[in-house]
Parts: structure tokens; C-alpha cells; sequence
């Protein structure tokens, strides 16, 4: 499958670890929007959180499991943000269900 991301948890593309498990994997963002910005995925290729359904949904439970740790150790005691794109009108470039984690400054009010 020609999905980035499966390429960044194979380890064919490299990329900048924050937090590992066995489920779940976080890497700053190549493109940071804010000081601290990172991106929380499944090891297990889900397209969007659109595509969460009964069987898949743990993984979104253990991902929200695993932010604390990771806001932690990014030291975003202040506070974060997280967000999900969702296909064309969400702006979702990569298909594969990510969640950004962003902070390190106060954010913007304009979006939510
Ligand atoms: P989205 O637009 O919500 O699909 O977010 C995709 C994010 O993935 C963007 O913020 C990109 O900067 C980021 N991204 C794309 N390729 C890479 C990569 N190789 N390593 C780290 N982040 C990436
Ligand atoms: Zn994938």
C-alpha cells in the first residue's frame, strides 16, 4: 500500500520518534505548525477516524491512552491541542488516521 505513514511505521521512511508501543506509534511532524507538534498514529492501517467502527475503536482508546505520556514528555504541562482531518473538506493529506498533538504556545482561538 502506498501510505506514507505504513512506510514510516515499516522503517523505510525514517522519521523522528517521540513514543512507541505496540500499537502505536508518534513522531514530530516534518512541517511543524506550532513548537511542539507531533503525530500520534495506529500501527494498524485505519483510513480516517471516519473509519472508526466497534472492531478498530481500542486502538482510538489506547491512542488516548498514550497522549498524556506523550504531552508529558514534550513538557505541554500549559496545555495542547489535538486534532483529526477527515477527508477533502477536513484538509486530510495523508490517509491514514493520525491525530496531531500541538502546543507549546498559546494556540490560535480562530479554529475551535
Ligand atoms: P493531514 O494534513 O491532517 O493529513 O496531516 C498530515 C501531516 O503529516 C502534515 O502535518 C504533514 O506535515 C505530516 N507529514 C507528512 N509526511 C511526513 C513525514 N514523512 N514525516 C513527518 N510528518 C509528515
Ligand atoms: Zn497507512
Amino acid at each position: 500500500m502506498d501510505c506514507i505513514f505504513c512506510k514510516i511505521i515499516s522503517g523505510s521512511i525514517p522519521s523522528n520518534k517521540v513514543y512507541e508501543d505496540e500499537q502505536i506509534l508518534a513522531f514530530h511532524d516534518i512541517n511543524p505548525q506550532a513548537p511542539v507538534h507531533v503525530i500520534v498514529i495506529p500501527k494498524q492501517h485505519i483510513q480516517s477516524a471516519d473509519e472508526v467502527n466497534e472492531f478498530n475503536s481500542p486502538i482510538v482508546a489506547k491512542i488516548f491512552e498514550a497522549i498524556p505520556k506523550i504531552a508529558k514528555q514534550c513538557n505541554l504541562e500549559n496545555g495542547y491541542r489535538i486534532i483529526t482531518n477527515i477527508g477533502n473538506d477536513g484538509c486530510q493529506s495523508v490517509s491514514h488516521m493520525h491525530f496531531h498533538l500541538l502546543g507549546g504556545k498559546k494556540l490560535p482561538e480562530s479554529i475551535v
